[in-house]
């Protein structure tokens, strides 16, 4: 039964007066699902409860940094302890080198790090790196694939971009656009014929290792090692975004799970714990070719921001206890299962595509396989939407768009689980009907 909101709605209509859209970031809006935002008033564990007092299990986990769940227990004391010593300094401060040390303890392919305060400037800062040692101009990117908004890479670019249908975006200059390239995910022989017109002049290939922003889309197999060898043939610098992978799908990010081996690495959300962060990895042969030590300059004011570092310390702390992943593995595999059995029992058996990697997890309302964005974006919105709609009904809280990945915490409890697979029969059904 769908729930009453009137203080959400109020919110809304007063943050429609001074924020743009009512909102500061664009898939909040839920223009994708013909809808209006709920306003969050507090979240624990699995839960987030609205203005109104509603509760519902939260599958965006703030679309995915939230991996142990809302407001953990050790994360918010160690959030706590830092904040009474002080928020910001400018200066040097030791949960910075405790989380880098974390960071490259991980991930392999990681010997230093820099840290930023999103994955957008991390990325940006990747391309920048990979441009400055190269000397070469040019970039490859996936149609699809989002690495935040940083002028060069939306293009093609996914999550709100494709939800908004702005394929890329007014105010982006040409000239800065011209020299990306663009292939398709999982699309070998595209990146081998670019790179070979393009002998000599690109600097970097940036890839989401699974992509997350057209839904989950996973590597077919062989895809990221033969970019690996690709790269290596053309002397071009092979970049992961694992923004949402890292730490999520495997402690090493997907360059584990896969056994490959990028030159730098893009990270955010999971390592900041909640709070504002991104880091850029890699050899240290070239992240000292940052400044200070090198000539390619990077900084910021609220860069390794004590906060962000002893939130991400926590999170990190948390996920290196034994069995962890394993364990949100046993979540995800019965989310995905129960979600199977869902459009079994709603007669939407050929007519859904379920992509799951680890804990990111979309249903596409399309027939599968959905494995690059042309796929993806020939699904059925209109069925997602109903899908969604009704899922919120019953109380469950999915990423606003069929271009987004659902997340699974540690917090999702098997009664959690259980309303939601529930909840998905009857949204399976409202989906079925504009099939
Ligand atoms: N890269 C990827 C793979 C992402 O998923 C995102 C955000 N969802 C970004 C980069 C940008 O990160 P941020 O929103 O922190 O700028």
């Amino acid at each position: 039964m769908a729930k009453k909101t009137p203080k959400s709605h109020a919110a809304f209509r007063r943050a429609k007066q001074t924020l743009v859209g009512g909102v500061n970031s664009p898939v909040r809006a839920f223009a994708a699902v013909g809808s209006e935002p709920i306003t969050i008033a507090s979240a624990r564990a699995a839960h987030i409860t609205d203005v109104d007092g509603n509760d519902y299990v939260d599958y965006v986990g703030s679309f995915g940094p939230l991996i142990v769940g809302h407001a953990h227990r050790q994360v918010v004391d160690a959030i706590s302890a830092q904040v009474s010593c002080g928020t910001s300094y400018g200066a040097p401060s030791e949960p910075e080198t405790l989380l880098a040390e974390q960071i490259v303890s991980a991930i392999d392919s990681a010997e230093k790090v820099r840290f930023v305060s999103s994955g957008t400037e991390a990325a940006m800062t990747a391309v920048r790196l990979a441009r400055g040692v190269t000397g070469r101009d040019k970039i490859i990117k996936c149609a699809g694939c989002y690495h935040g908004h940083m002028d060069g890479l939306l293009v093609s670019a996914g999550s709100g971009a494709t939800t908004l249908g702005v394929p890329s975006s007014p105010g982006v200059p040409a000239g800065t656009v011209s020299d990306t390239l663009l292939v398709n995910y999982n699309d070998l022989p595209a990146v081998a014929q670019t790179l070979a017109e393009n002998a000599g002049q690109v600097a970097a290939m940036l890839v989401e290792p699974v992509a997350g922003n057209m839904g989950v889309i996973p590597p077919d197999e062989g895809y990221l090692a033969g970019l690996r060898l690709l790269c290596d043939e053309h002397g071009t610098l092979l970049i992961f975004d694992e923004v949402m992978t890292g730490f999520r799908v495997a402690h090493g990010g997907a360059q584990a799970l896969y056994g490959v081996r990028p030159d730098l690495t893009v990270l955010g959300k999971i390592i900041g714990g909640g709070m504002p962060v991104g880091a850029v990895a890699g050899p240290a042969r070239i992240m000292d070719q940052l400044a200070p030590l090198g000539p390619i300059y990077q900084a910021g004011t609220l860069s390794g921001n004590p906060v962000a570092m002893a939130a991400g310390l926590a999170t990190l702390d948390l996920l290196a206890a034994e069995g962890f992943y394993e364990q949100l593995e046993l979540k995800s595999a019965i989310l995905e299962a129960g979600l199977r059995q869902a459009s079994d029992k709603a007669g939407m058996g050929g007519a859904v595509c379920l992509n799951r990697v680890g804990s990111m997890l979309c249903c596409f309302f399309a027939e599968a396989p959905v494995n690059d964005y042309a796929a993806a974006t020939a699904a059925n919105t209109d069925a997602f939407a109903a899908y969604f709609r009704s899922m919120l009904d019953d109380g469950i809280y999915l990423p606003p768009s069929q271009f987004e990945a659902i997340f699974i915490s540690a917090a999702h409890s098997d009664a959690d689980l259980s309303a939601t697979i529930t909840a998905a029969e009857s949204a399976m059904k409202a989906a079925a009907s504009l099939m």
